[in-house]
């Protein structure tokens, strides 16, 4: 894993917090992303509270894992000990990306679960679902830690979701195959006709290629 520059951490925390603004994923002030940054164990996450469809570099924040604020001159956003632990579960990972994307969300609630619809259904049916827990404590960082172990992407029950990955851009693919797949398998309900799923012998050669999210 190569630690990218602070510049460069910066610059693909923006662009992506603008692809998944512009994408409907984050509400005017909800969700949260975040990368590391080129001192380890310090990373740049998007303020608090701050409307998310026009942020800039430099609301950026640069804090370690307890929140100490080492730059920028922004309160961090609440979640931050949910992407420090993140980080700690998954050390492989230099980017993560909490989204309040309403059909994931919606899907979480009902207590869904992906069947073999499609081949990101596949990829994602690791998907853990956390139960309801109040939104930036101490819990909640743990109980989606523990999520993330098992899986790259947590479905936050009744608030959002959360994903990691090796890079930011693919912890963000991974949030927007989340709410994309979340929809199909609605839509699929919708009609209510018979639904054909992948064959199994096609689910599990597909599982092997789950690493590419
Ligand atoms: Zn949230």
């Amino acid at each position: 894993m190569s630690r990218p520059t602070d510049h460069e951490a910066r610059e693909l925390v923006i662009q992506i917090t603008n692809d998944l603004f512009s994408m409907g994923l984050l509400t005017a002030t909800g969700g949260n992303i975040s990368s590391i940054a080129n001192e380890e164990g310090t990373l740049w996450i998007t303020p608090s509270q701050m409307y998310k469809g026009d942020l800039h570099a430099d609301d950026l924040v640069r804090i370690r894992h307890d929140g100490t604020v080492l730059e920028g001159s922004r309160k961090p956003s609440i979640e931050y000990q949910m992407h420090a632990r993140a980080y700690e579960v998954r050390p492989d990972s230099t980017g993560a990306v909490h989204t309040h994307a309403p059909v994931a969300t919606a899907f979480g609630i009902c207590n869904q679960t992906f069947p073999p619809i499609n081949t990101d259904a596949v990829f994602l049916r690791d998907t853990v679902t956390v139960p309801w827990i109040m939104p930036g404590s101490r819990e909640l960082a743990d109980a989606v830690g523990e999520a993330l172990v098992k899986s790259r992407g947590a479905i936050l029950q009744n608030h959002g979701l959360m994903t990691v990955g090796p890079t930011l851009r693919k912890a963000a693919t991974r949030a927007m195959l989340l709410e994309e797949t979340a929809k199909i398998a609605l839509y699929v309900k919708q009609f209510g006709g018979e639904v054909s799923l992948l064959p199994d012998e096609w689910v599990e050669k597909l599982a092997g290629f789950a690493d590419f999210v």
